[in-house]
């Protein structure tokens, strides 16, 4: 029981790979808050999975890109639980166009939420990590954010400054025996990749060294070390987990 009384917060965290984040610290006994943005009934069910493992676990709804509601979700989870001791910026939404035809509305959309969440969740966290000297944050950012992608420059836009943000709060918050990593995955089967048709998934897939898309708890492992005390040097790092289709 690794995360045995500490209280991870993980933002998105009602489907896809926040799910399988979330409960993966759970099996490993950490206190779950789990954030969603509008999916209250995917949520409750993922509360009630981890309950039944005999761990604590509330959800909290909140837009991970309006300020004002993270600062008080993380109020009410530092009260609910006093204090959080890993977070995992996991909320995450595409909005793909060619960049021609790219709308202003759809750049915005996935900078607020990809990028302004990151700095939103973490700026609310971290007076808490400071005082306690202890913390670790987590950021998931995406192998496009190296790579590129074709009808992705906002969010390769926004997953390359989450990385830029990991290296320099990880600098900044080293001395106060708190890391910041960065995981970018590659492409996972979760409902973000669900529209791709099939036959440009198999031409992906050949690809991809490993042979298949990952799984979301392919990702889930990766925070999960990364969280642990077995990572405590490791800080400011991006860890790509992509079976090998962006080296
Ligand atoms: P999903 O679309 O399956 O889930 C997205 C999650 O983010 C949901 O829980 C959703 O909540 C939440 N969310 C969206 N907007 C907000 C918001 N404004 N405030 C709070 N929560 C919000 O995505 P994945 O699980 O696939 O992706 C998770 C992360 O991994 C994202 O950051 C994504 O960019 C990244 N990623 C995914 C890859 C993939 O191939 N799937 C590859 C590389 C990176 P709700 O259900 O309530 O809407």
């Amino acid at each position: 029981m690794e995360f045995k009384g500490k209280t991870v917060l993980v933002t998105g965290g009602s489907r896809g790979i926040g799910a399988a984040i979330a409960q993966s610290f759970a099996e490993q006994g950490a206190t779950i808050a789990l954030n969603y943005a509008g999916s209250q009934e995917a949520a409750e069910e993922i509360r009630d999975k981890i309950l039944a493992m005999g761990v604590e676990c509330k959800i909290y709804q909140g837009d991970v890109s309006d300020f004002s509601q993270v600062e008080n979700m993380i109020k009410t989870v530092e009260e609910d639980f006093s204090g959080i001791d890993i977070l995992v910026n996991n909320a995450g939404v595409t909005k793909d166009s060619l960049f021609m035809r790219m709308k202003e509305e759809d750049w915005d959309k996935v900078i607020d939420t990809n990028l302004k969440g990151v700095y939103n969740c973490s700026k609310s966290v971290i007076r808490g990590m400071i005082k306690r000297k202890f913390g670790k944050i987590i950021n998931i950012t995406s192998v496009v954010a190296l790579s590129g992608n074709i009808g992705q420059a906002n969010y390769a836009a926004s997953k390359a400054g989450v990385i830029g943000f990991t290296k320099s709060l990880a600098q900044e918050l080293g001395s106060r025996n708190i890391q910041v990593n960065s995981v970018a995955p590659g492409y996972i089967e979760t409902s973000m990749t669900e529209s791709i048709p099939q036959n440009i998934k198999d031409e992906l897939i050949k690809k991809i060294p490993s042979g298949r898309i990952g799984s979301p708890d392919d990702v889930a492992n990766a925070v999960v070390f990364l969280a642990s005390d077995k990572a405590n040097y490791i800080t400011g790092q991006v860890i790509s987990v992509n079976g090998g289709l962006y080296m």
